[in-house]
């Protein structure tokens, strides 16, 4: 199987180039060039598979230039139980008619492990294959979650070195502790003086620097980036929609063939397109609940066809999905267009410099066929959390709270009673305090203990503490630099060991 350009600019390429790359050479996201069809009889056969064999096969349509044993390497390291505990998807029988699908046992707690704590492996076997024999380096600016799962992801991969980027003072107390205890020969984190634009904007200077490449290259090492617009991130989500549609059919919540509904909290809109290209490949799905918070750019698109994010980003209690330009859109839209790559540049290059576009009518109705969008705003987000845990003795978290509460308007909306699952993409435990507001036991926390709220949340929920959080009281603090941001350059070459 090959990959195109979302902007038809660039020749078709392997997977391998496609991972290896991350971003097209004219800007566009790399889409396979057709989509495979698996018959239903192959869908409900995954139940019997384990997570990890399931990946396997899903990948195995996409990444032909791989090898089978190489594919089950990877998927063998990603999804062990080490990692993810017995099953990396467990799918909870929660409401009427209406299920969660539990993506956050991982290191890190959210969904994002899903996808990269595959994508070094897959990374490292695209240089191989591309005849490539650098090193890589990743270079990560990140606002808390991505930044983390990141370095779990390539912490001890052989030939990689990742380094990441947080604001200072803009990340939580439990976020900066996760990253500056992080272990691994190859991990190296800073703390930078400024917000999160100011650690954002180093690394896109740093990408763009010719003459470090250079230098860089003569000692052996190349950057790269595991940003989620990278195809190798994208496709591993594939894998967990068909294995909850196989699982909800062998618990007989579903009939064999049955169309459902899934909502998905919705950032950068990677986790909902996976979603969609599995409806491509065959899974029996009626249709997609696109949820938002405050920062509700997708839903006016999908309702109005007018993408605009001439707006200010608001900070919100599920910042996630603190977003105003979803990149993966992108590939939504060169599919609706039926690969229209020249439209679709136009798109974009209107996004780029007056922050807007409008779709036909036509493609904005497909859109709407196939997606029902709503926003929560924070209170109803901390209400729905308080209700589903008086109501069905279960916590979710902020983001999970947003898909949960846009699933129950769509039930209002349409009158339609088809089976939900609402994707869960972080624990609980990653959000103690909203947690504990939504079910009115916030009063008197100590701000200075990080842990505090998580001890709460355990004692009121009788549940318990996971032992990524409790790790963390314990863990030595190895990463202590805090740096300017003009100093990246120069950190990141120390630290690659070719200056002093
Ligand atoms: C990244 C993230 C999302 C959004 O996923 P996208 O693929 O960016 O749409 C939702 N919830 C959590 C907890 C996340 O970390």
């Amino acid at each position: 199987m090959l990959f195109v350009s979302t902007r038809g600019q660039v020749g078709k390429v392997s997977s391998a180039h496609a991972i290896k790359e991350g971003l097209a050479g004219d800007g566009g996201l790399f889409v396979p060039q057709t989509l495979p069809y698996l018959s239903l009889e192959t869908i409900l056969g995954m139940h019997a598979l384990s997570y990890e064999q399931c990946a396997a096969k899903i990948l195995g349509y996409f990444l032909t230039d791989y090898s089978t044993e190489e594919l089950a390497e990877c998927t063998g390291a990603a999804y062990s139980s080490e990692k993810f505990g017995a099953d990396p998807a467990p799918l909870r029988k929660v409401g009427e008619n209406c299920d969660v699908l539990e993506l956050w046992h991982g290191p890190t707690m959210a969904f994002k492990d899903i996808a990269l704590q595959i994508l070094p492996h897959l990374m490292t076997k695209a240089q191989e294959k591309t005849g490539s024999d650098f090193r890589i380096v990743i270079l990560a600016a990140t606002s808390g979650d991505t930044g983390k799962a990141a370095l779990e992801g390539f912490a001890d991969v052989p030939g990689t070195e990742i380094i990441v980027f947080y604001p200072e003072d803009g990340v939580s107390q439990v976020q900066k502790l996760q990253m500056v205890t992080q272990t691994g020969k190859n991990t190296k984190v800073f703390g930078i003086r400024g917000n999160f634009d100011d650690a954002q904007r180093g690394v896109k200077e740093i990408f763009g620097d010719a003459a470090l490449e250079t230098e860089l290259k003569e000692c052996g090492w190349v950057f790269s980036s595991a940003n989620s617009i990278n195809w190798g991130r994208l496709a591993p989500q594939i894998t967990y929609y068909f294995k909850a549609y196989s699982d909800a059919v062998a618990e007989e919540r579903i009939r064999p063939g049955e169309k459902i509904i899934f909502s998905v909290p919705t950032g950068n809109f990677g986790d909902i397109l996976a979603g969609y290209y599995a409806r491509k490949m065959g899974l029996p799905v009626k249709r997609f609940i696109c949820a938002s918070n405050s920062n509700n750019v997708l839903t006016d698109f999908i309702n109005t066809g007018i993408y605009d994010k001439n707006r200010v980003l608001n900070k919100t209690v599920s910042p996630s999905m603190d977003i105003l330009v979803s990149s993966n859109l992108e590939r939504l839209l060169f599919d609706l267009t039926e690969n229209d790559a020249g439209q679709v540049a136009e798109w974009m290059k209107q996004l780029n410099t007056v922050g807007k576009y409008q779709v036909p009518k036509d493609v904005a109705e497909r859109v709407r066929d196939l997606f029902f969008a709503a926003w929560i705003d924070e209170r109803e987000t901390v209400d729905t959390i308080g209700r589903v845990h008086n109501d069905f003795e279960y916590l979710i978290d902020p983001h999970t709270a947003v898909a949960w509460r846009a699933a129950e308007k769509y039930r209002l909306l349409s009158s339609d009673d088809s089976y939900i699952v609402v994707l869960s993409t972080a624990s609980p435990y990653k959000f103690c305090k909203t947690v504990l507001e939504g079910i009115g036991k916030a009063e008197g926390l100590n701000e200075n203990n990080p842990f505090d709220a998580a001890h709460r949340l355990a004692e009121e929920t009788e549940t318990s503490v996971p032992p990524q959080v409790t790790a963390l009281e314990t863990m030595p603090i190895l990463h202590k630099d805090v740096i300017a941001a003009e100093e990246m350059a120069q950190h990141i070459k120390k630290t690659l060991g070719i200056a002093q």
